[in-house]
C-alpha cells in the first residue's frame, strides 16, 4: 500500500470515530442534496462554522429548495444573509439558483466544467461540491488544509495553495472523497490547529514531519499584512417624527444592496450643522481595513438623497443591514 494510501485510510478511520456533526453533513457518503452542500459551502468561505451553524437551519427552513430560491426576492436573500458579511455571495448565490432553474432544470451540474460557468461558483466550490456531493475524487484545499500539509511534510517557507494542492493530491481518498475531505478539515479544526495541535491525539503523527521535528508552531509561516485603519463619522439624521434617515448602498462594491446610516471613512460630516457626537464609538473589521465610525446625531426633517428615505427604527427589520450598522442601530437603542 503506497503511504499515500495509508495516510488517508487512517484519516478516514479516525473521521468515523470524531466527526463534527454538521445541520450540512452527512457521514459515511456523499450528501443526497446537492443544493445544501452548495449553500453551506458559499456560507462557509470567511465566516465561522459556529456562525453558519445559527444561519444555515433558518436558511434551509425559507429556501428549502433551489427553486423557492430562484423565486424569492433579492431583499428577503438579503435578509436572510444580513450578518454573514460579504454580501456578494447572497447577490450570486441568487443569481445562480435563478441559472440553475432556468438552464439545469433546478439540479446542480455533477461536471466540473458546469458548475465553473455558474455564478459564485469557483475552483474551490466546484471542488467542494464535487466532492460533498457527488463523493468525486476532488482535493479541497482551504486553510484547515494548508495547515496540516504544510505540518506533515515539513514545509518552513512560506507556501502558496497550489503548492500544498501538489502535495494534498495524492492523499485524497479514492474511494471515499466526501468523507475524506470533512475528515482533513475536521483533523485541522480540532487537533492540528493554529495554536496548540494536539498531535498526540492525531491520526498522523507517525508520519509528521514537523511533529517529528518539533516543529509544529512555527509551520506553517504566515506572512501578516498590514491594514489600513479608517477614522470616520456615521450620521444620525432624525426627522421631528422620531424617524431615522437610511439609504441604500449602490449596487456594487463594498456592502453593496444593504442598508445604512450615511457614514464616511474621515472625519468629515456630510453637511454643516448642528451635529451632536455620540460618546461611544463604533468598530468593525473588513478584510483589508479596520473602521471605527463616531456617530453624529442632528434633527432634520429635508434631508435627501436618491438612495434613502426616513424610516422608524420599527421598520428596520424590513431591511437588510450590514454588521457595521447593526451595531450603529445597537447604540441608537442604547
Ligand atoms: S502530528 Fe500534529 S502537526 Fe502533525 S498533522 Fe498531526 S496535529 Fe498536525
Amino acid at each position: 500500500m503506497s503511504k499515500e494510501k495509508e495516510l488517508s485510510d487512517k484519516l478516514v478511520e479516525w473521521y468515523y470515530k470524531n466527526a463534527r456533526t454538521m445541520p450540512w453533513r452527512v457521514i459515511g457518503g456523499a450528501h443526497p442534496n446537492p443544493y445544501e452542500v452548495w449553500i453551506s459551502e458559499i456560507m462557509l468561505q470567511q465566516t465561522t462554522v459556529k456562525t453558519v451553524e445559527s444561519y444555515f437551519p433558518k436558511w434551509i427552513n425559507r429556501f428549502p429548495t433551489v427553486q423557492s430560491l430562484a423565486k424569492a426576492d433579492i431583499e428577503e436573500v438579503l435578509l436572510y444573509w444580513q450578518g454573514l458579511g460579504y454580501y456578494t455571495r447572497a447577490r450570486k448565490i441568487h443569481e445562480c439558483a435563478k441559472v440553475l432553474v432556468e438552464k439545469y432544470n433546478g439540479q446542480m451540474p455533477s461536471d466540473r466544467n458546469e458548475l465553473l460557468k455558474l455564478p459564485g461558483i469557483g475552483p474551490y466550490s466546484a471542488s467542494s461540491i464535487l466532492a460533498f456531493s457527488f463523493n468525486k475524487r476532488e482535493t479541497v484545499v482551504d486553510g484547515n488544509v494548508i495547515r496540516v500539509i504544510a505540518r506533515l511534510y515539513g514545509i518552513e517557507k512560506p507556501v502558496t495553495k497550489e503548492e500544498i494542492y501538489k502535495l494534498a493530491e495524492p492523499l485524497t481518498h479514492p474511494l471515499h472523497s466526501a468523507d475524506y475531505s470533512s475528515a482533513i478539515m475536521d483533523l485541522g479544526a480540532t487537533i492540528c490547529t493554529p495554536q496548540s495541535a494536539k498531535c498526540l491525539l492525531c491520526p498522523w503523527n507517525n508520519q509528521c514531519v514537523a511533529f517529528k521535528k518539533g516543529l509544529v508552531d512555527k509551520i506553517p509561516l504566515i506572512k501578516k499584512t498590514e491594514k489600513k485603519n479608517f477614522d470616520g463619522y456615521v450620521h444620525i439624521i432624525q426627522n421631528e417624527k422620531g424617524e431615522y434617515f437610511i439609504q441604500k448602498r449602490q449596487e456594487k462594491g463594498l456592502l453593496n444592496g444593504l442598508y445604512e446610516f450615511p457614514w464616511t471613512k474621515e472625519r468629515t460630516p456630510i453637511f454643516e450643522g448642528k451635529w451632536k457626537q455620540k460618546n461611544k464609538v463604533v468598530s468593525h473589521t473588513f478584510t483589508h481595513f479596520h473602521l471605527t465610525l463616531t456617530p453624529l446625531v442632528i434633527i432634520k426633517n429635508d434631508f435627501s438623497n436618491e438612495d434613502g428615505f426616513y424610516s422608524k427604527i420599527e421598520d428596520f427589520k424590513k431591511y437588510p443591514f450590514s454588521t457595521l450598522m447593526k451595531k450603529v442601530i445597537k447604540v441608537l437603542q442604547d
